[in-house]
């Protein structure tokens, strides 16, 4: 359990500089944000007439949950991304798929947007997310949440593979989710799908009809044609990854969308990953607890429990989460409470001491210590002649040590969606010749990602050659 100087000091009733003091007298040099552990709070504490009691608790231990068994895992519905170039169809194919979502005789509702809705075929559930995009997919991923099982890759006929195909496609890879493919846009006269499958070959993805293991189904998103095929396929490949959770145990889910409603007050639309929600049931989100005081479906309807793979809008927060919070169901509403103190707490020694992502510079030490096993390289550059060129030489640097391993290639200035993934992948960014404008600097500073430019294609091979080896000479 750590607390900071200023806030020991604060507690002594001391100014921290008197504490930094003798932290120094101690030979233990600290500043005033610095998180002491236990024995040094303790230790300078005494200094001054003061004892430290250790009120902390072990948040893994109140949050740890027992194995589940194999016979208590059930099936659970996919969840499912769909991405894709832009105008390729991803608006459309959602809403091609809620239309056919569709089941007679139950008390239907309108369609609310709440981040995610359920489809009921005849043999099975399928869970979309309602905001489509490889960014989106990459932000929660970057925040720690895995709530995608497979990806739709949609992939306009009549314009083929595009820049944003080729992202989508290495975000999915990166995350290790497994691609359908739906060719879309088949009923336009200038659709080729012969062409499309040879750009997605170059690309790996191999149709299952020319032996790869890639199912690619030809739908129409606008003329609703091979829909229920494609969901087929969908429930096929999830019968194939077994996906199963324990229903029988208190949920646990992650924040997907997340509003301060003015009439209602805080909402979020929990995916729930595991165990089954109640109405009552006590939490803590984030920093947030709370109870749920009321939940709801995709259609509005209230609910009194909700199992796993299914999105339900919660109300009872006591604060806003942000999409990707984990959320945990507990049994006791201190417990929840304490949980989402100690997060706040570690919230902000976190945003001040940042977390360490691989770098340049700290890249021979994590290797050392065994935390890096692959030096994951996003690499941007001006044509595509160097793109190859780079990307070749790279890889031959792997070592028995580190395997260098390029997650994104592509020319074009570095983007917003290339932090966040470098963010979620733990990679590095590099730019040949491209750089990233100031937005892109901003976030790759906030979310810790080391960007490297560079123009001579000798130095960039030699640092990543000297940084492996922990030769790379620091910059100042
Ligand atoms: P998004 O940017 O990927 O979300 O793409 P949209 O769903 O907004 O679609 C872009 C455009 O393509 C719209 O004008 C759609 O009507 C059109 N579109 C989408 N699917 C099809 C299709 O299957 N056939 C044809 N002809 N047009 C389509």
């Amino acid at each position: 359990e750590a607390i900071t100087v200023a806030n020991l000091a604060k507690q002594m009733g001391q100014k921290a500089g008197e504490v930094i003091k003798k932290l120094l007298l101690l030979g233990l040099p600290a500043s005033i944000n610095q998180a002491l552990d236990f024995d040094t709070a303790a230790l300078v504490a005494s200094e001054f007439d003061f004892e430290v009691e250790k009120v902390g608790f072990e948040e893994e231990e109140v949050l740890q949950t027992q194995q589940d068994r194999e016979e208590d895992l059930v099936p659970r519905p996919p969840v499912i991304t769909v991405m894709g170039h832009v105008d390729h169809g991803k608006t459309s194919l959602l809403d091609a798929i809620r239309k056919t979502n569709v089941i007679s005789g139950e008390a239907g509702g309108i369609t609310q947007h709440i981040g995610a809705y359920d489809v009921k075929l005849e043999n099975g559930h399928v869970v979309f997310l309602d905001t489509p995009g490889h960014e989106a997919f990459t932000a929660m991923r970057a925040r720690g949440a895995k709530v995608t099982d497979i990806v739709i890759l949609l992939v306009a006929a009549d314009d083929g593979v595009m820049q944003q195909t080729i992202e989508a496609i290495n975000h999915a890879k990166a995350a290790e989710v497994p691609i359908i493919v739906a060719i879309n846009k088949i009923d336009k006269p200038n659709a080729n799908v012969e062409k499309t499958k040879r750009q997605l070959a170059e690309q790996g993805l191999i149709p299952s009809e020319w032996g790869g293991d890639t199912t690619m189904v030809e739908i129409s998103a606008k003329k609703q044609i091979g829909i229920d095929e494609l969901l087929e396929m969908v429930l096929l490949q999830a019968e194939l990854l077994e996906l199963k959770a324990n229903p029988n145990k208190p949920a646990r889910g992650r924040v997907i969308e997340s509003k301060l409603d003015k009439g209602r007050g805080p909402v979020a639309t929990i995916l729930i990953q595991e165990g089954t929600l109640k109405a009552g049931d006590i939490y803590v989100c984030g920093v947030n607890s709370g109870r749920v005081r009321n939940m709801f479906n995709d259609r509005g309807k209230r609910l009194m429990s909700a199992g796993p793979s299914m999105p339900v809008e919660v109300l009872g927060f006591s604060g806003v989460p942000n999409a990707g919070d984990q959320f945990i169901v507990l049994t006791d509403e201190k417990q929840a409470k304490l949980v989402a103190e100690h997060r706040s707490l570690k919230l902000r020694e976190k945003e001040l001491t940042r977390t360490s992502k691989v770098t340049l510079e700290s890249l021979f030490d994590q290797i050392r210590e065994g935390e890096i096993k692959e030096l994951n390289v996003i690499l941007k550059t001006d044509v595509h002649g160097s793109q190859e060129a780079i990307s070749d030489s790279l890889l031959k640097l792997s070592t028995p040590e580190v395997k260098v391993n390029i997650i994104h290639n592509a020319t074009g200035a570095i983007t917003e969606t290339d932090i966040m993934l470098a963010a979620a992948s733990n990679a590095i960014v590099i730019g040949f010749n491209v750089r990233g404008d100031s937005k892109v600097l901003e976030l790759a500073e906030q979310e810790n990602v080391d960007v490297r430019y560079y123009d001579i294609i000798y130095q960039l091979l030699s640092d990543i050659r000297d940084a492996m080896v922990g030769m790379l000479e620091p910059v100042f």
